[in-house]
């Protein structure tokens, strides 16, 4: 079992409503949200891919191995 934590800022259930990433599955809180065309996203690069689908392909290389 694990926590679903948000990857933004840590916060947990408890006090904010953390939901899954669309794209990535990751957990965000809705202060961490990023909004694109009125859905939320844990990062600005789900946002995009979600929508453009993969292409810019600037930054973002944050997969860890583990997980
Ligand atoms: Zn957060
Ligand atoms: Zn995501």
């Amino acid at each position: 079992m694990e926590d679903r934590a948000c990857v933004g800022c840590g916060t947990s259930e408890q006090d904010r409503t953390v939901t899954a990433c669309p794209v990535c599955k990751k957990p965000f809180c809705f202060a961490c949200a990023w909004q694109v065309h009125g859905k939320n996203f844990c990062s600005k690069g789900c946002g995009s891919f979600f929508f453009f689908g993969e292409g810019e392909d600037e930054t973002g290389a944050d997969a860890d191995p583990e997980g």
